[in-house]
């Protein structure tokens, strides 16, 4: 398992990775333009060799994107449709240019619209930006649950992944608290394998590429999106440490999200701290079986 966490890009792509060297991180994960604004971060050839140079020269082994939260694949509306688009393929391109594992996408929100149309209209976007790009996937990212969020459960990412073709560029992208808070059980090794079972029938595991690691400040099944730093929430070091050593996560790469204790953002302690989980872990399953 690649752990690590998410970086910021301020100062160039290639200064990113040297972010995730400081805190000791297997991975990272980046935004390709600011989060909370259209306009794309001009990019160039320059900036794509500098950071292959810099990954190669580090310990950081793999890169994701995570495509910007504006985007709502799932939008009724022209304009925001095509903006949704254009953003999604960028990122895309720029993955494919950084040689990214995938990026990952909050898939849409139908607000108070039919389910099903929505579905439609967020897999026709992820499928053409797929189509106007090579080779890098999108990942799905299975979503907190809060009302009119597509991706909540294993059946709209089914839907999705159907609605956008379901060719191997469609994968899937699983975060410890929005399945806790969703409702999904992952605090036994038994309810985990239930989770990670009807995952594998519905979507298929094959199409998992990434994990996002994150306790919860709020309980179980309460469908609202608050990551808490892990041991510091309602999922607990022992469940964290089970999920981080489970079996069919080996080799993903698995991002720390979480606030940090100076709100900035998880620190090398914090990343430490998930790779001690994770041999925990394994500890306590050899135990089991
Ligand atoms: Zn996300």
């Amino acid at each position: 398992m690649l752990i690590g966490a998410h970086v910021s890009t301020a100062g160039g792509l290639a200064k990113a990775v040297s972010r995730g060297e400081d805190l000791g991180c297997s991975s990272i994960q980046i935004f390709n333009q600011s989060p909370r604004a259209w306009k794309p971060s001009a990019y160039g050839d320059e900036d794509f060799a500098a950071f292959r140079e810099a990954m190669d020269k580090s310990d950081v082994q793999t890169v994701i994107i995570h495509a910007v939260y504006l985007i709502n694949c799932a939008t009724p509306d022209p304009e925001l449709r095509a903006k949704s688009l254009t953003s999604l393929t960028n990122a895309l391109r720029i993955g494919e240019a950084i040689g990214a594992i995938g990026v990952v996408l909050h898939p849409g929100a139908r607000k108070d619209a039919d389910l099903a149309p929505a579905i439609e209209r967020a897999g026709s976007v992820i499928g053409e930006a797929i189509a106007d790009s090579e080779s890098c996937p999108v990942l799905i990212e299975q979503m907190a649950g809060h009302k009119g969020i597509l991706g909540h459960d294993f059946d709209e990412i089914a839907a999705l992944t159907e609605a956008a073709g379901g060719g191997d560029r469609v994968g899937l992208c699983l975060d410890s608290c929005h399945l806790f808070v969703s409702g999904y059980d992952i605090r036994t090794v038994e309810g985990l394998d239930g989770v990670l079972k009807e995952a594998d029938a519905k979507v298929g595991l094959d199409r998992l590429k990434a994990l996002h690691v994150n306790d919860s400040l709020v309980p179980f099944g309460s469908k609202r999106d608050r990551h808490a730093d892990l041991g510091e929430g309602e999922i607990g070091e022992r469940s964290l440490a089970l999920f981080l050593s489970e079996p069919r996560f080996d080799g993903l790469t698995a991002t720390l999200e979480t606030p940090g204790k100076d709100k900035k953002g998880a620190t090398a302690e914090d990343v430490a701290f998930a790779r001690k989980l994770r041999s925990r872990g394994l500890k306590a399953r050899a135990v089991m079986s």
